[in-house]
């Protein structure tokens, strides 16, 4: 069959293409602030390859400043004095001004990441307004406990003791590149709720709708301060944010070998730190398992967001009797994805976020191929001048591989066949990483007993990939501590403060 041409990217819509020609200052204290430095960094359409805007590099003096204004909004400002219920209001608030702008954020999103507009539309920026949402209700239920103490005091004395859960104060967060504007609002949401106040740097290549954020931030009316968005690099505008003594905590999404940087960074002034790092998940097909439900989940687990997803189902595990169906099925369904850019209607996978990624993808193949791993499907790039990945499916793969062992984020499926059911959660766990995982299987049994030996922060059960606000999501071993969503995430960005009162 002849390879499928790439389609043109269509034009942008005339709000969008104004908003890519604005060059977005620094957004310091409320307002839209020139950098110190000259020096700008361009963001380019991954679908061509063309400049699509140039946005601000900040330098440690704006990092300073931006650390001030936070630091001010959180120990005086109108911020730290707000009733719970008005940042109850301020969060839906600004969540309403998503949903208003749904469309526009869903086009600059995919034109600055590569996703399709599609997709940004139902999954990110959807929920990305209902993460706000929910994360608006946290605001009025943070709460301590009383109880009872056995304090040996002086004759007669009584105590009366309880706990109260405080904003941890000015938190650096850092986002990746993959789910730019939600992981955005993962960092924003549960700070926001609590009190806290934030300088948020994205990633260098997707920084457009962190910046239209700032606006609809502004428009909402949180107080000057509250939140501060600084375009930068990671080596430069990043590391001054994480060793910044004005910051008390750093949270983190991105690569391991970074988060193991910001942990050391942090030390020196003992920040609190969290960090959601990568991951190889495990996708288990027993052999019992629905095939009609395993082919399209294990296909959506690693393809969904051409794999640049940290808990992407990366290593397929299927069962001995069922090996060569779910390799075919999975293959025949990777052959069938339209590539293109994200803008086509016709697009299903879009290209991967730059240049850099696109060769690092196409090297671990390479590398596997060198190994001797057997390339069933896809295994190199389209003509085009994107930075296009097409779906791959690697088999005769050994557990000491690198694209068994290392994080590949793109669209690449290592399978692997096993025989026993009692050695699988060993294959499972044989990884430095503990992000998510999932078993398919119709036995209530089976999955219940594997369940347990799975270390990972999250298990899927038929199904993979499905996150909620309310389900705490983070990693086991080198996928990071500390979890995002729920109570878990509120826990994370306040201080828990006992107070004994001799009454
Ligand atoms: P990084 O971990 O380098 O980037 C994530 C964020 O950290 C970016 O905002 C980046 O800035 C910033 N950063 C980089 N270095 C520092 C530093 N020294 N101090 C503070 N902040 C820093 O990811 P990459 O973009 O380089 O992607 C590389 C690999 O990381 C991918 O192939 C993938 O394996 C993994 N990754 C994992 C993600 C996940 O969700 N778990 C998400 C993205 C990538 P800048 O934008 O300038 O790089």
């Amino acid at each position: 069959m002849a390879p499928r041409p790439i389609a043109s990217q269509p034009e942008p819509s005339a709000a969008v293409a104004r908003f890519f020609k604005r060059q977005p200052k620094l957004f310091i204290g409320g307002d839209w602030v020139e950098p110190k430095s000259n020096e700008r960094i361009s963001v380019v359409d991954p679908a061509t390859g063309r400049e699509i805007a140039q946005v601000a590099d900040a330098n440690a003096a704006d990092v300073d400043r931006a650390v001030a204004a936070a630091r001010a909004a959180f120990d005086k400002g109108p911020w730290a004095e707000m009733l719970p219920v008005d940042r109850e209001a301020l969060l839906w608030k600004l969540s309403d001004l998503i949903e208003k702008n749904l469309d526009e954020l869903a086009e600059i999103e995919s034109l600055n990441n590569g996703k399709t507009k599609f997709i940004a539309k139902i999954v990110d920026i959807t929920e990305v307004r209902n993460y706000f949402r929910y994360m608006a209700g946290w605001a009025t239920k943070i709460e301590g406990t009383t109880f009872q103490t056995s304090i040996h005091g002086p004759p007669g004395a009584k105590f009366h003791t309880y706990t109260a859960r405080e904003p941890v104060g000015v938190v650096a967060q850092i986002i990746p590149w993959n789910f730019p504007l939600a992981m955005a609002a993962w960092k924003l949401g549960p700070a926001l709720a609590t009190g806290c106040t934030v300088v948020l740097k994205p990633a260098e290549q997707t920084p457009m709708t962190a910046l239209r954020l700032a606006d609809l931030i502004a428009e909402a009316g949180f107080p000057p301060g509250v939140v501060n968005i600084l375009t930068g690099l990671g080596e430069t505008t990043g590391a001054a944010l994480v060793a910044h003594p004005g910051v008390d905590k750093v949270a983190f999404t991105g690569s391991t070998s970074v988060g193991k940087l910001i942990n050391k960074s942090a030390t020196d002034t003992l920040k609190r730190v969290s960090l959601e790092l990568g991951g190889k998940s495990p996708v288990i097909v027993m052999p019992d398992a629905d095939m009609s439900q395993v082919i399209g989940g294990a296909a959506n687990a690693i393809f969904f967001n051409a794999g640049q997803v940290c808990c992407a189902g990366t290593r397929l595990f299927a069962h001995r009797k069922v090996f060569d169906q779910v390799v075919e099925g999975v293959s025949t369904a990777a052959q069938s994805i339209k590539l293109g850019p994200g803008l086509d209607p016709q697009t299903q996978m879009g290209p991967l976020v730059s240049r850099e990624q696109q060769e690092r993808v196409l090297g671990y193949i390479e590398s596997g191929r060198r190994e001797g791993a057997k390339v069933m499907t896809g295994g190199d790039a389209p003509a085009s001048p994107g930075f296009y990945v097409k779906p791959t499916v690697l088999t005769s793969v050994r557990p000491d591989m690198k694209v068994v062992r290392e994080e590949i984020f793109g669209p690449v499926l290592v399978a692997q066949r096993f025989e026993d059911l009692d050695d699988i959660a060993a294959l499972a766990n044989d990884t430095p990483f503990g992000l998510g995982a999932s078993v398919w299987s119709k036995d209530i049994s089976t999955v219940h007993r594997l369940v347990p030996k799975i270390r990972a922060g999250t298990v899927w059960v038929n199904c993979h990939n499905f996150v909620d606000p309310a389900m705490p999501f983070g990693g086991f071993k080198q996928s990071g501590f500390g979890r995002e969503h729920g109570r878990a995430v509120i826990d994370l960005y306040t201080e828990l403060k006992s107070v004994c009162i001799a009454v």
